[in-house]
């Protein structure tokens, strides 16, 4: 699938005036819109640059190309353009150096491609997480990743030989490449571990693409002298910001969810756990009682409760509740009435979360939750904050 970075460096290469390649540019820029201007000040210069300062610098740049083809009266390139715009405008690039857009690519894409997949490399990943969490940042958009690893990859390795394992990582990695979105970012991350960054994707976006991916890769098979070589691969979710704020946090976020999905039996996606809720979080295994409001009316649901902290409560239940929908749970109090929380579904997966396997899974109310679910409350008064706070300290400490 081609990137916005390939359809600019077709335009850029292409056999033709310079007016007409501006033309196509401009137009490409309709289609992309304004993320389209890093890319191209990216491609010209090698500067990393904001949308509106590389929109600004492109402006600047196009007008120099003007002012050179009516003084000069012939083909003035883009590259002289963006020489005279540079050295006449005190800006970032002060000495500017020239070299041939094509061989400078390969040797780019070299330096962060890992040769075995054709996948970015982690040098890149370490590159483009900072550059894709500040866009984020600045635009207030999510970010999710999803974070794969083959399941019993090794077998395949000591039963066919390190080259066949080698293709069929091949695979895997076509696969996401061949189902991730055009703007997401699939990268090598180590050994079998492959790293899929989706800019602007929420959790409900990166679980439904990763689930495509999934089913892909269960379907698929190397055949290799007669023999079918299959197998599943699992993965963790985490969004930015609420699973981590860094790229270091994320990954962790990531890392620690890839674990719980592999532990709840393989070949699924589990999400991020460790959020940003505030203060700490205390286990009720004990059963709640959740009421959706949806247009349709009201509905109760059975849920298990997972754990409680002062933003917010995770629970199993048997209904898969939508993302965003808005619920009351009555949560039971010792010795007092239950208290009624407000909230929003900000998580919903498949996975059984590992702390509520063991003992309170066997718990007769248990049976049936398998669908997690995370609340975050939306207001709270004071008497429950008081309720929750020392619910929290009189259970923490045990
Ligand atoms: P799990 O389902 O728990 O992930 O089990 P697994 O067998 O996949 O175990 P694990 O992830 O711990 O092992 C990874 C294996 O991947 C071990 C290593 O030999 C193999 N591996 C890592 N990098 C490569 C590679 O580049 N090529 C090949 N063929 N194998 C690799
Ligand atoms: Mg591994
Ligand atoms: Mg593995």
């Amino acid at each position: 699938m081609k990137t916005i970075r390939d359809h600019l460096l077709a335009i850029l290469n292409a056999e033709e005036d310079t007016g007409s390649r501006i033309h196509r540019l401009q137009q490409a820029a309709k289609r992309y819109g304004a993320r389209l201007f890093p890319e191209l000040l990216g491609i010209l210069t090698s500067l990393e640059l904001e949308e509106q300062e590389a929109l600004r610098h492109w402006e600047g740049i196009v007008g120099a190309w003007q002012g050179l083809e009516q003084q000069l009266g012939r083909d003035i390139s883009l590259q002289t353009a963006v020489c005279d715009y540079f050295s006449t405008n005190s800006g970032p690039l002060k000495a500017p150096k020239i070299i041939d857009t094509g061989l400078y690519e390969t040797t780019m894409q070299n330096a962060y491609l890992d040769k075995l997949t054709g996948l970015y490399n982690r040098r890149f990943i370490d590159e483009v997480m900072g550059r894709e969490l500040a866009l984020a940042k600045r635009h207030a958009s999510e970010l999710s990743l999803l974070f794969f690893d083959i399941d019993n990859f090794k077998e395949i390795n000591d039963t066919y030989g390190h080259g066949v394992g080698d293709l069929y990582l091949q695979l895997v990695a076509d696969i996401i490449s061949n189902t991730k979105r055009m703007e997401d970012i699939a990268c090598r991350y180590g050994g079998e571990e492959m790293l899929l960054i989706l800019p602007s994707a929420s959790g409900q976006d990166a679980l439904n693409l990763g689930r495509r991916i999934l089913k892909r890769v269960e379907k698929a098979a190397l055949n290799y002298l007669g023999h079918r070589i299959s197998t599943t691969i699992s993965a963790g979710l985490a969004t930015y910001p609420r699973y981590g704020e860094t790229a270091d946090e994320l990954l962790q976020s990531c890392d620690a969810a890839l674990y719980r999905a592999k532990g709840s039996g393989k070949n699924t996606i589990a999400y991020a756990t460790i959020d940003k809720r505030r203060g700490l979080r205390v286990d009720v295994s004990l059963p709640v009682m959740v009421r959706r409001f949806g247009f349709d009316g009201e509905q109760d649901i059975s849920a298990f409760g997972q754990d409680i902290s002062l933003s917010g409560f995770s629970f199993q239940t048997d209904t898969r509740l939508p993302m965003g929908s808005f619920v009351e749970v009555l949560f039971p109090l010792p010795e007092q009435d239950a208290l009624t929380l407000i909230g929003e579904i900000v998580r919903v997966d498949d996975s059984i979360p590992r702390s509520v396997k063991g003992a309170s899974m066997h718990h007769p109310s248990f049976q049936g939750l398998d669908v997690g679910a995370e609340l975050c409350f939306k207001r709270m008064d004071k008497l429950c904050q008081r309720a929750i706070t020392s619910y929290i300290v009189e259970h923490g400490r045990q």
